[in-house]
């Protein structure tokens, strides 16, 4: 017996924001063409999966950083 697997499974990870709740989880970013770039509709928060060193500029994540222990004076 061979194990099922779908022929045409979605290569694309579905992707979520940390900041957002929707629904009961974090919610859904929607995947930008030209790119592996993901985008929250809410929070504008960005993420791009195949580039590690990419930092997002979006608020929430300004604010996490400005917080941060570096950066405390
Ligand atoms: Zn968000
Ligand atoms: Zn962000």
């Amino acid at each position: 017996m061979t194990a099922l697997e779908a022929p045409h499974k979605p290569r694309k990870p579905v992707m979520r924001c940390p900041y957002c709740i929707e629904g009961g989880g974090f919610k859904v970013m929607i995947g930008q063409g030209g790119g592996d770039w993901y985008m929250c509709a809410r929070c504008g928060h960005l993420t791009l999966p195949t580039d590690p060193v990419f930092e997002c500029t979006c608020a929430k994540c300004a604010e996490r950083k400005n917080r941060s222990p570096e950066t405390r004076r």
